[in-house]
């Protein structure tokens, strides 16, 4: 049996994700040019330029490759996989603890080859910052960020301890490590919190959306929603010659339905209705089904006008043919329906698409009610 692909191989990287990779590769472009020039400061001011010249380029050499490589690291396309996005946030912080390592190495070497004053000064200046910087702006991974703190500050705090700098020296130092750690603990929680509101505000945001055209007694879509998607196939129907057919549902006498069932009654039909009209045209990309406002409702098909016509005529005849049981009341409703086919030399917009729907459900009425007409059709 072959094995499928991995879920994460097909799952859509998450918008928060997404977010993580964008942030930590544009901080991550941001730093590496310091590491050359801290590097060549420390070796200048250590006398290692002129002591060991051949290991200090040979390092910084190194320091600038690493660099290069950090601009090398390209984002990735908003639809990539999660995995994809993992690897390459992996790919990013291997690369970041390497160059922390390096850093680790080089000032080792360097205070080990000159345990001088001015070069534990700059070494100890240059780690010291490169550790807050690091805290500060790489706080979305805890585990990874302390292993880099470790890297940058604990070779100068060692050389520090074993070179016996003064006491006091070692304990401000100390005391700068926690400050440090705390300082990247918190801004992990800070980041933790900017992404959740950031999280929470994209999921208010996409209800918003979504309530802004469904209707909120049905759940269908709503006017708003039906105009839009009137405008946009009425265009498209014009520009590639497609069948179009719009229909116009108003059940009959709903009026009376409330006045003697209530209200509730009356809402538990609609409910009904747009649920049984959902479903006789189900949306494959093919049809619109919309709750237009009171007890009227369109439809969008894209079909010929017959094919729609047989389909629109079996949905009114099998809505009023059985009683509907709405909490335990038994009643009976029909439904009248104007269809009309769009006509690109008559219908300008989607409006007199419309208005021409109107037409044939006006006569729907006027011929009795449940019944289907189409507005062009002789009377
Ligand atoms: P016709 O066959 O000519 O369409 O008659 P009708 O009674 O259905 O038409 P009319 O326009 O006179 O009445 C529509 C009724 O629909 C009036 C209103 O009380 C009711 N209605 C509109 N919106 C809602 C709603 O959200 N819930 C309920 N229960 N009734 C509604
Ligand atoms: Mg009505
Ligand atoms: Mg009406």
């Amino acid at each position: 049996m072959t094995e499928g692909p991995h879920a994460a191989d097909l799952q859509r990287a998450s918008p928060r994700l997404q977010q993580e990779l964008r942030e930590t590769l544009q901080r991550f472009r941001l730093g590496g040019p310091f590491y050359v020039l801290l590097w060549g400061l420390a070796g200048t001011a250590s006398g290692l330029w002129t002591q060991a010249r051949d290991t200090f380029l040979l390092l910084g050499l190194a320091f600038v490759l690493v660099n290069l490589l950090r601009f090398l690291v390209k984002g990735l396309p908003d639809d990539a996989s999660e995995r994809a996005v993992r690897q390459r946030l992996n790919w990013i912080w291997a690369v970041l603890l390497g160059n922390c390592a390096l850093w680790a190495g080089a000032v080792s070497w360097l205070l080990l080859t000159t345990p001088n004053e001015s070069a534990r000064t700059v070494a100890a200046i240059s780690s010291y910052a490169f550790a807050t910087a690091f805290a500060h702006n790489f706080p979305m991974r805890l585990r990874e960020a302390f292993i880099a703190l470790g890297l940058l500050y604990l070779p100068t705090l060692g050389a520090l301890i074993v070179n016996g700098s003064r006491f006091e020296l070692v304990a401000v130092s100390c005391l700068y490590l926690l400050y440090v750690s705390l300082a990247l603990y918190r801004s992990h929680a800070e980041y933790r919190q900017r992404l959740d509101l950031e999280d929470e505000l994209r999921r208010q945001r996409d209800l918003f959306e979504q309530q802004s055209w469904r209707d909120g007694l049905t759940g269908i879509a709503n006017r708003r929603r039906f105009s839009t998607v009137l405008t946009h196939r009425c265009r498209q129907a014009r520009a590639e010659g497609t069948p179009l057919v719009m229909l116009l549902l108003d059940l009959d006498h709903f009026k009376a339905i409330n006045d003697r069932y209530g209200h509730g009654i009356g809402d538990d039909c609609l409910i009904m209705f747009a649920q049984r009209l959902q479903a006789a045209f189900p949306d494959a990309g093919q049809a619109l089904v919309a709750r237009l406002g009171g007890e009227e409702f369109g439809v969008l098909v894209r079909q010929p006008l017959d094919v729609v016509m047989r389909r629109a005529d079996a949905f009114r005849a099998a809505w009023s043919a059985v009683p509907l049981q709405l909490s335990g009341v038994g009643l009976n409703s029909s439904v009248s329906i104007g269809a009309v086919a769009f006509d690109p030399a008559r219908h300008q917009t989607g409006e007199a698409l419309y208005r021409a729907a109107d037409v044939g459900l006006y006569r729907a009425k006027a011929a009795g009610r449940d019944v289907v007409v189409c507005a062009d059709q002789p009377d």
